[in-house]
């Protein structure tokens, strides 16, 4: 059923506690932890508990646990890096760089970040 936990996703053990996370912040409907391979000094991952491949299809399906994701993206900005400027990227689709295929917003801060991005 849709938004249930699948066994191959590593986010979804990551919520079920099966794989060791470094978790800074938790909701009733999302995490956030830390980046295993950071891409800048602050880099966090806000994902639902609920399994959606990708952002778009938990907004479509979700919108509330969507607009979690992204007011926890907020907190944990404020949290981790201060008043700070900061990114938020959700890669959807293998061709934009997604290789986990359940929802998450990268949180980066930190540094300085170019426009276009890579
Ligand atoms: P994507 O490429 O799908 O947008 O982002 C997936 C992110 O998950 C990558 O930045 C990658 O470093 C991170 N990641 C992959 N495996 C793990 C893991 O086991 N633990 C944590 N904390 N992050 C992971």
């Amino acid at each position: 059923m849709a938004g249930e936990p699948q066994a191959d996703c590593l986010f979804c053990k990551i919520v079920k506690g099966e794989v060791p996370a470094t978790v800074v912040r938790e909701t009733g409907t999302t995490v956030a932890f830390r980046d295993i391979n950071p891409q800048a000094p602050v880099h966090c991952l806000v994902i639902p508990k609920v399994h959606y491949p990708d952002a778009a299809s938990l907004a479509a399906a979700e919108p509330q646990i969507a607009a979690d994701v992204l007011r926890e993206a907020g907190e944990v900005a404020l949290q981790e890096n201060g008043d700070k400027g900061f990114r938020i990227v959700f890669n959807t689709g293998a061709g934009a760089g997604q290789t986990v295929f359940h929802a998450h917003a990268h949180i980066l801060g930190g540094r300085g970040f170019n426009w276009p991005p890579g």
